[in-house]
């Protein structure tokens, strides 16, 4: 049986860093703890072995109860608020946003800072309430409108000028549509300023995840269920190969599903660390030594 995983899987960069500056934290010593404001990433089996080398995740909460320690800032991002409240309890933070979610911070704000409240809104295709939405929001003083899909369009004001930007992790597709759907909208006179702010990190890994899932007659997707990009990446796997199933570990495999199939492909999110994957490699390898043992 041939099992595979895809080269294309795995990591981002942003992820990548976020996790050299916690690991490099932690290795600070004399600094006291380690905290991480939210998981460091949408895995959980990552997010326990940080914790095995000393990384405490906390909420927002947490945060608050804090005074002159160590916290980082995932690559996620946090709003304006985050850092005054860091700055008031003499709170140091390593802070490993992503550059990209920076950039789209930074470029938020000025368009904000740039428009009249009165008669523009700023508009983010993006998941309700997750942590890089909420980063971007704060840019806007908590006043853009978040539109997860076309359900959401009629929260927006047709008859003022609209300024759209999209959560990095979202896709090109869905992204298209709701430009197209908000130009039908628009009142004549106003204008329409859309942003396509999707990180290519996630998006161009979708032409090559969909061609290796193609190529196998079961595929295993190891995810967090808390990943919105696991879920994208899922849904157009799914679109090129219906034998694919979301698992979090080699503790999910459903050995059945190996009967009769000759090819295992396994691939992931950007969440997704390769040691993960290369588990669930290990895991079909020796259920089939075992197998081969005992035929
Ligand atoms: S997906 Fe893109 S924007 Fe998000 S953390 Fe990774 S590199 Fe940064």
């Amino acid at each position: 049986m041939i099992i595979e995983i895809d080269d294309n899987s795995g990591f981002c960069h942003g992820v990548v860093t976020a996790i050299r500056k916690a690991e490099e934290a932690l290795q600070t010593e004399g600094c006291g703890p380690l905290y991480c404001l939210g998981d460091i990433v949408h895995n959980g089996m990552e997010v326990e072995r940080l914790a095995s080398l000393g990384l405490i995740t906390i909420d927002h909460e947490q945060f608050l109860q804090l005074q002159g320690k160590r916290v980082l800032l995932r690559a996620h991002g946090e709003p304006p608020v985050t850092y005054q409240q860091a700055d008031e309890r003499g709170i140091s933070l390593v802070d490993a946003t992503c550059p990209v979610v920076l950039h789209l911070q930074q470029t938020i704000k000025k368009a904000y800072l740039e428009s009249n409240p009165e008669d523009t809104q700023i508009v983010i295709y993006g998941k309700i309430g997750h942590a890089e939405v909420n980063g971007l929001v704060g840019q806007t003083a908590g006043s853009a409108i978040v539109v997860e899909g076309p359900d959401d369009l009629s929260k927006i004001d047709f008859t003022k000028n609209v300024k759209l930007f999209s959560q990095t992790t979202k896709s090109i597709d869905g992204f298209k549509d709701i430009v197209e759907r908000i130009k039908l909208l628009m009142s004549p006179g106003r204008t329409f300023q859309f942003n396509d702010t999707i990180c290519r990190q996630v998006a161009n890994r979708i032409p090559k995840i969909v061609k290796f899932v193609a190529l196998h007659d079961l595929v295993f997707f190891v995810s967090g269920a808390k990943s919105s990009n696991g879920r994208v990446l899922f849904n157009e796997c799914k679109n090129h190969n219906d034998n694919i199933v979301m698992i979090s570990g080699p503790q999910e495999i459903d050995f059945a599903l190996l009967e009769g199939v000759s090819s295992v492909g396994i691939c992931g999110a950007t969440s997704t660390p390769k040691w993960l994957m290369e588990q669930v490699k290990k895991a079909i390898e020796d259920y089939l030594v075992k197998q081969t043992a005992n035929a």
